[in-house]
């Protein structure tokens, strides 16, 4: 059952799990079916899950203290070190850099070119300009004139002119002749991988020498991106990908695989029709999203924002003290309700979204535990170890529960407190600022 799971999940997360080879065994299959959920060739998760073993063997992971979380750790850093390791830039050295956009059509060049101007301009202090060498759809070149005036970056285009080539050059020459130091070429695609396009694409690099060029890829396409992407980089050796489409439900399981393939780092991904949905691509980010560990990052984030740090460094001392009681509990409560939905924040948790998916939540799972607590004295409160059995009997009365749940309450009091003062000393900062301590 459900909390079965969580338990199970939470607990080994927690390194206090006994670890064999049976589970990492298991902690693997788990690993390579999610990685086959979000789309990674099969090839290439067989081989990364084989690594992992090798190296979780290797480093004796079995006797380790916390078995758990260097199983996670490893899964993750490998993961990453797969998608790029470090986060890679833009090289804009040149006097004016060209940029130029590779991939299919509906990749999202004409959009991305708008967001990579955007971004230059309002984050790099760059004049940035919009080179539109689409020749073959007169709707395009007015896309990139939309997309230009949306963010105020002009748009170079000849619309008699079908030679993009050519157009690019002018293109160059008028930014030259201007002080842009950017210029950003967009060029056709079409749906398909054929040799038409592939010249033209070709011929525009050899004529303009791009310091960047990037191959624009949909992440929803799946096993289709990585063929396409080995194709447009036999042809014009990139730069980078661009991961377009990244909202909603795709899980990027293509960002692994064409790093794989093409081995070229992914510079930015695309999440939003609009002109500001732009990110940096976080290898690591992208690591927990396609292990369904949840969204760590974000949770620490919004817990930073909403926590309040006088309390929690009040509480800190008294688990330092000892001294932490049920009223401390319940002003955690407090402070975890304020970060939002339970289950919103449940699913961020590593291990705990897949356990809970379709499960319905109800946002006041705390009702109960807070009533007991209300009905406790202040004293009781503060010393929880003078809960005696006719003590335990007024409190279920006053708050209408069971002996059973309190006692199952003094309990997980008592494993948290423990393991709070676990968490002080080691690092466990991070979950401690996570659970609101
Ligand atoms: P192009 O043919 O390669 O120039 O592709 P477009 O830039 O015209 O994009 C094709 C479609 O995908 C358009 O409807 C865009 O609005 C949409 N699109 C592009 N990037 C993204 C993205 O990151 N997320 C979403 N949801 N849609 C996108
Ligand atoms: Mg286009």
């Amino acid at each position: 059952n459900l909390s079965e799971k969580l338990d199970k999940a939470l607990h080994v997360l927690k390194g206090h799990g006994q670890i064999t080879e049976i589970n990492v065994a298991e902690t693997l299959k788990e690993v390579r079916r999610a990685l086959l959920d979000a789309d990674v060739n099969f090839k290439i998760a067989k081989e990364f899950t084989n690594t992992v073993k090798e190296k979780a063997l290797g480093q004796d992971v079995l006797t380790s203290l916390q078995p758990g979380q260097l199983m996670v750790k490893l899964v993750k850093d490998e993961l990453t070190q797969l998608m790029g390791g470090d986060v890679e830039g833009i090289n804009l050295s040149g006097a004016p850099s060209i940029i130029l956009m590779s991939g299919l059509q509906g990749s999202g060049k004409t959009t991305f070119s708008g967001k990579l101007a955007n971004f230059l301009q309002t984050k790099k202090s760059k004049k940035a300009l919009l080179v539109a060498c689409d020749v073959y759809r007169p709707a395009a070149i007015d896309q990139l004139h939309v997309v230009g005036e949306q963010i105020g970056v002009e748009v170079f285009s000849d619309r008699g002119n079908t030679d993009p080539v050519a157009i690019s050059k002018a293109g160059i020459a008028h930014a030259k002749a201007n002080g842009f130091n950017v210029v950003i070429i967009d060029t056709a695609g079409r749906l398909a991988v054929d040799e038409q396009m592939m010249n033209e694409i070709a011929n525009i690099h050899k004529a303009i020498e791009p310091q960047e060029t990037l191959f624009v890829v949909d992440s929803m396409t799946g096993q289709d991106a990585v063929n396409t992407a080995k194709a447009f980089n036999d042809v014009l050796n990139f730069d980078g990908v661009i991961l377009t489409k990244l909202d909603g439900d795709t899980r990027g399981g293509a960002a692994i695989s064409i790093k794989s393939v093409v081995n070229k780092p992914i510079k930015f991904i695309g999440t939003g029709e609009k002109m500001d949905a732009i990110d940096v691509f976080y290898p690591s980010r992208m690591a927990d999203r396609i292990l369904g560990m949840g969204d760590v990052v974000s949770l620490v984030e919004r817990a930073q924002e909403q926590f309040d740090e006088e309390e929690a460094r009040k509480i800190q001392k008294k688990i330092a003290k000892n001294k932490f009681g049920f009223d401390d509990f319940l002003s955690q409560i407090q402070q975890i309700k304020k970060m939002g939905s339970l289950k919103d924040l449940m699913g961020m948790i590593p291990g705990a979204g897949k356990a809970l998916k379709g499960l319905d939540i109800e946002d006041d799972a705390f009702k109960h535990i807070e009533a007991i607590i209300y009905s406790m004295t202040p004293d009781e409160r503060a010393n929880p170890t003078k809960l005696n059995a006719s003590r335990k009997k007024r409190i279920a009365k006053g708050s209408g529960r069971t002996i059973q749940e309190i006692n199952q309450l003094l309990k997980q009091f008592d494993q948290m407190s423990k393991m709070m003062k676990m968490m002080q000393g080691g690092g466990g900062k991070k979950m401690m600022q996570m659970m609101g301590a």
